[in-house]
């Protein structure tokens, strides 16, 4: 069985319209504190001395603007910025190929670092390192290694699990970022913004419903931000209020936290079918037909956050929370 698109998904999806809602700068980039701060020092450093930027390494779920940040860095740099992903780079010689294009000081944003093969991680290293590259030409006795010489540039990569990371490509970022969840204040600037670039009135009730249901996730703010407009646009409505809002997401199955209808069937799961749990990971991925992938790094992260479940050794477990959610009844032990 396989699920319809879900509207909260914060994966990306070819049909979002993301490009204008994008923060050019680091100061119109909302939430992130502490990560923003930081970089910012460390940018005015590097450009101080006109060298290339340490290696940056974002971490955070789908869709908390590591993309964003990164290619905010590369203006505020003032260099150029090149874009690929893990799963892209399937040959050495095409990390090789970008490698060699770049000039000094330029950035390459590699998303979903995680997912580079073996092969092409050995090469990164000393690409890293000593910017060099170490290939092998032709094969067999034949064989010999070149070593091209690279500019200075700077790598900033995003994933989304860092326990993927090999460890000796994680020790090769001199700054390691952690984006989290934005908070409802965050979002609701967020969702005001977005709206002021779209040109559509907003009340401030409209706002901050949008923002409660966005899942701490800028991305969605935008997506249920371009669904409420064709609502309030169908309606002819003069601005976006509260009402507005909560009919159009909760006709889209968004509730009053968020939550979609896959979160909720992750949820509902675990307490009808296996007493709250603890349950292993590979039995939700076959009961809900979602990869185990997705699953840990979509749905979990913000139920974790939330406080509905616990990652336990023995699998994940409902929390007492959770259940008040659902509107279900905990067993005995849970509501003690
Ligand atoms: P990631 O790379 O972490 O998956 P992106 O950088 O692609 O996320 O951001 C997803 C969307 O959310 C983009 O359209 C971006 O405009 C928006 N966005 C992300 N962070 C912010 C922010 N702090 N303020 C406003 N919009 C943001």
């Amino acid at each position: 069985m396989s699920e319809p698109a879900r509207l909260i998904t914060p994966d990306k999806r070819g049909e979002d319209a993301d490009a204008p809602l994008r923060p050019q700068t680091l100061d119109d980039f909302t939430g992130q504190a502490t990560a923003r701060a930081n970089l910012k020092v460390f940018i005015e450093a590097a450009k101080k001395r006109g060298e290339a930027l340490d290696h940056v390494l974002f971490v955070g779920p789908p869709g908390l603007g590591k993309t964003t940040l990164a290619q905010i860095m590369a203006k505020e740099l003032g260099v150029n910025f090149r874009a690929t992903s893990g799963p892209v780079i399937a040959k050495a010689g095409d990390l090789a190929a970008l490698l060699t294009n770049l000039e000094d000081r330029d950035v390459l944003f590699i998303d979903e670092i995680h997912r580079l093969s073996p092969a092409v991680e050995e090469i990164l290293y000393p690409a890293m390192e000593d910017f060099q590259l170490d290939l092998i030409i032709g094969e067999g006795p034949a064989a010999r290694s070149v070593k091209i010489d690279l500019s200075r540039f700077t790598l900033v990569a995003a994933t989304t699990r860092l326990g993927l990371l090999t460890t000796p490509l994680r020790d090769r970022f001199g700054i390691p970022v952690r984006l989290d969840f934005y908070t409802v204040g965050e979002l609701e600037t967020i969702v005001r913004r977005g709206a002021r670039i779209m040109g559509l009135a907003m009340a401030d009730d409209g706002a901050l419903e949008i923002a409660r249901r966005a899942r701490g996730t800028p991305r969605i703010a935008g997506r249920l931000l371009r669904r409420v407009r064709d609502f309030a646009d169908v309606e002819k409505a003069s601005e976006v209020t509260r009402r507005i809002a909560d009919e159009a997401l909760s006709r889209l199955d968004v509730d009053a936290i968020g939550l979609d209808l896959l979160d909720r069937r992750y949820l509902e799961m675990i307490a009808r079918n296996f007493g709250g749990g603890p349950v292993g990971i590979e039995t939700i991925a076959a009961g809900l037909s979602e990869p185990r992938d997705a699953i840990e790094d979509i749905i979990e992260p913000f139920l974790i956050q939330q406080g509905f479940i616990q990652r336990t050794p023995r699998g994940r477990l409902l929390t007492a929370n959770a259940w008040g959610h659902l509107g279900l009844t905990p067993p005995q032990n849970l509501s003690a």
